[in-house]
């Protein structure tokens, strides 16, 4: 018997903690505040940078938004970020991926302050992650944590398979496994053995980007199914990385998509703004 992780739910309780915090640093006369820079009109971030607008608006942090059109040139997208690095009231920056191909993703990610990469993409910051002392997380990796946390799902000793290996989610979600006391395996688009290795997980974390990737054959009796990948099929429904009906009937525990990963991402972000605020403001 198989039970949903919903992410709706744990979202949910995220946020709700996340707005005691800003009623509490609201009495300090601290207001938090997130900048979101969008660069071009690409339909996908633009639905992401709305769900994270109003995840503010619920958590009562005040947003920003800059909306650039898609020619903009490096110089300018520069010249902000170092004008939001330099605005005490901002705590926190965001610049949605991807960025036009013109745009160097790197250079721009890695002028972001550090204490204000509520994304957690900036050299220093993933540095932290990797010896395990850090104050931010990648938002999805982080959201899935919060989410086997909530169902304790317990992960010392089990044997954890990570098909993706992506900066922003496999890579840090592998690290973070590992700290749990895990065993911890990254799959990729090389990996010769992939079922194989699939089979033997007591857990799966699916980051690939291709619908139905993970099927049945591959799933132990009694995994924990993570599915992370948001697929637009043809007819504009979204679907995951894991052939849910197939996989849910092997699974202990498995998540939707959508209303699994995807709102525990913008729910860390919340909680990432947060601790921007307080580190910014000396109240850790
Ligand atoms: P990415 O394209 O950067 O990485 C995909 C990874 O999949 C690569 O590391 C690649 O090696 C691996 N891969 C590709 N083909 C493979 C194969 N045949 N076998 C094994 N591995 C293979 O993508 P990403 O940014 O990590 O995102 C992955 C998916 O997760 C996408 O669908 C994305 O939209 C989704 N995503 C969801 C959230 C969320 O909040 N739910 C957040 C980030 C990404």
């Amino acid at each position: 018997m198989y039970k949903i992780i919903s992410g709706k739910e744990v979202s949910e309780a995220v946020k709700l903690r996340v707005s005691d915090e800003v009623k509490e640093l609201k009495e300090n006369g601290i207001e938090p505040c997130l900048a979101v820079i969008l660069v071009g009109d690409d339909p996908a971030s633009r639905v992401y940078v709305n769900n994270k607008k109003k995840a503010c608006e619920f958590c009562g942090i005040r947003s920003l938004e800059y909306v650039l059109p898609a020619e903009t040139k490096e110089e300018e997208l520069i010249e902000l970020v170092e004008k939001l690095n330099n605005d005490k009231s901002v705590n926190g920056i965001l610049c949605q991926l991807p960025l036009p191909k013109h745009l160097d993703e790197k250079k721009v990610l890695n002028l972001i302050k550090p204490e204000k990469d509520v994304d957690a993409f900036h050299p220093e910051n993933v540095g932290h992650i990797m010896i395990g002392d850090f104050n931010f997380l990648p938002c999805t990796p982080a959201g899935i944590m919060e989410m086997l946390r909530y169902e304790n799902i317990d992960l010392d000793g089990k044997n954890c398979v990570v098909i993706g290996r992506s900066n922003i989610v496999g890579k840090p979600m592998a690290m973070l496994m590992l700290k749990e006391n895990a065993t911890v395996t990254i799959c990729h688009s090389r990996t010769k053995n992939l079922k194989e290795v699939v089979a033997g997980a007591d857990v799966i974390v699916a980051a690939v980007g291709r619908p139905n990737f993970v099927t049945a054959d591959m799933v132990k009796d009694g995994a924990v199914i993570i599915d992370v990948g948001i697929n637009r099929m043809d007819d504009g429904k979204l679907c995951g990385d894991v052939d849910f009906e197939a996989c849910k009937e092997k699974a202990s525990y498995i998540t939707p998509v959508p209303g699994g990963v995807g709102p525990m991402t913008i729910a860390t972000l919340m909680q990432n703004t947060i601790t921007a605020t307080r580190i910014q403001n000396g109240k850790e």
